[in-house]
């Protein structure tokens, strides 16, 4: 596996692959990776031939007060996970070479609609942050195919409708996400967790698979589902920024015709903010 810092590296990689007439993944990421990353990875090379991994830890999508100064950063482990997973080449740039005049300087690009809601509210900037950011990795690494995961559901949908409006030529994948065995889905935040927080925190995708019990068992009643979903998750020592049923397309709200939902929750244990979400197809 190659490795790239510049710009003008990834380049000229890609531009070989090209003259060989390889496909082209691309797996952004922001390093510290697991499990969830690998099964993207996995995902990628089943579509193309060269898989490119991105590293970069991006400051504009994080909010003030976030966790960017304190988000784990594991460059060497990283690197050694990406290239026995069989990524071409790894792009880890420092932060200049993508913003140049600064972060706070950027060409932003905003997204309407769907930033505006559920993580978008409680998040402000965070969407154009990510939009402003795969916008400069498509650009950079010009893939055939790219490949996020629903765990960040609403990251998917961001994307998909950046990607449709801006007629960009990037096919989107999406991968399931990956969980420990008692359903937590794997997250670098996880590890922010102490063990007694650890141990509730199963709490948060059991929560979800009772809205959609109760979604398959005919309640349409979702105001009251998903108030007592957060009523659970509150019992059980979590403070809920929300839990929703959405349609899960574009994220807005169900009507009575609507058969493919999903169910997303956002929930601060301690000073750890975790993300979770499940589809519910009637
Ligand atoms: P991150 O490094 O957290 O920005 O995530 C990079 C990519 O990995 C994004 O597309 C995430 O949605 C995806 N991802 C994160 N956690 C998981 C997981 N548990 N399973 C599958 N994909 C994941």
């Amino acid at each position: 596996m190659d490795t790239a810092r510049r710009i003008s590296d990834v380049r000229e990689h890609v531009a070989r692959y090209r003259r060989a007439g390889e496909r082209v993944a691309l797996v952004p990421t922001m390093g510290n990776l697991h499990r969830g990353h690998l099964t993207l990875l996995e995902l990628a090379r089943q579509r193309a031939v060269r898989v490119v991994a991105s590293v970069f830890v991006n400051p504009t999508q994080f909010g003030p007060g976030e966790d960017l100064d304190r988000y784990p950063r594991t460059l060497e482990r990283d690197t050694q996970m990406l290239a026995a997973a069989g990524a071409a080449l790894l792009f880890a740039p420092p932060e200049p070479e993508i913003y140049p005049e600064g972060a706070g300087q950027a060409t932003l690009v905003q997204v309407p609609d769907v930033t505006g809601i559920l993580e978008g509210s409680f998040r402000p900037g965070h969407f154009a942050g990510v939009a402003t950011v795969v916008t400069r990795l498509f650009n950079i690494v010009q893939p055939d195919v790219a490949v996020f995961g629903e765990k960040d559901f609403q990251q998917l949908v961001v994307i998909r409708r950046l990607v449709r409006d801006l007629c960009m030529p990037v096919e989107i994948v999406a991968g399931p996400t990956a969980r420990e065995d008692d359903g937590l889905a794997l997250s670098s935040r996880n590890q922010y967790l102490d063990a007694e927080q650890r141990a509730r925190a199963p709490r948060l995708q059991q929560a979800l698979q009772a809205v959609r019990r109760r979604a398959l068992d005919g309640d349409r009643d979702w105001a009251a589902i998903e108030a007592a979903a957060a009523a659970t998750l509150t019992d059980a020592g979590f403070v809920p920024d929300y839990v929703a049923v959405r349609r899960a397309a574009d994220l807005s709200m169900p009507d009575g015709d609507d058969r493919d939902l999903v169910v997303l929750v956002a929930a601060r244990l301690g000073t750890t903010r975790l993300i979770d979400n499940l589809r519910i197809r009637l």
